[in-house]
């Protein structure tokens, strides 16, 4: 986040480790059901990091994130903002799918938290997008997404961006204006993370010029 980036190699490491783990993790009970385990897949080097729900049942048969109906959508809504799905990390908040598509549990997402934390660790994306209402609570708790979809918040140098999930929007009129003009934003929050990192870099430049003399 505007600090020194660790190298590629290490962050493929790493994610490729999570993903080794989350194959084989039964820290909940969402194991047993599943097919598959979804740990979220794209560029190790994104800047944008989008966390939804859960898997459902395309997900659960691939063993990828959002590859059914709404992950079509999402493809579309990034397009639409000028980014190529390859540019971007997509993982969810719990990573197998929990039967019947029912809402993940508290304690499901208390478990699985800590593939998420790392990935965040790893990835150290300048904008996380927060799809529906799980990963909102996460950065948003109490809050409602019709009242904050679209409004970014600054945390610990990155923004953090709560969206409308795809799948609500797809087949509803009004959302899928909204979600759409909220994905618009998202360039332009890229471009003020790079202006800050400008101004850190510049800054520190100064600093270390001042302790030379
Ligand atoms: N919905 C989600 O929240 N995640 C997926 O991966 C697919 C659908």
């Amino acid at each position: 986040m505007g600090g020194t980036k660790v190298s590629k190699s290490s962050v493929v490491t790493e994610l490729a480790e999570i993903r080794k783990e989350v194959d084989v993790c039964t820290l909940c009970e969402l194991h047993r059901s599943a097919n598959n385990a979804v740990p979220g897949e794209g560029n190790p080097e994104a800047r944008i990091l989008l966390i939804g729900e859960a898997p459902g049942w395309h997900e659960d048969k691939q063993g990828k994130p959002f590859v059914g109906n709404s992950g079509k959508f999402l493809t579309e809504l990034l397009a639409s903002a000028g980014i190529a799905r390859e540019d971007v990390f997509i993982t969810n908040v719990v990573k197998h799918r929990p039967p019947g598509n029912r809402d993940p549990l508290p304690d499901e997402m208390m478990a699985c938290s800590v593939y998420l934390e790392r990935q965040i660790a790893a990835i150290d994306p300048d904008v996380i997008v927060t799809l529906g209402r799980f990963s909102m609570s996460k950065y948003f708790p109490g809050e409602k997404i019709s009242k904050i979809h679209g409004a970014a918040k600054e945390v610990g140098g990155r923004y953090i961006v709560p969206m409308y999930h795809p799948a609500a929007a797809l087949h509803n009129g009004a959302l899928r204006s909204t979600i759409e003009e909220d994905f618009q934003k998202l360039p332009r929050l890229l471009a003020e993370r790079d202006k800050q990192r400008h101004i850190d870099q510049e800054k520190s430049t100064t600093l270390n010029q001042g302790s030379l003399f």
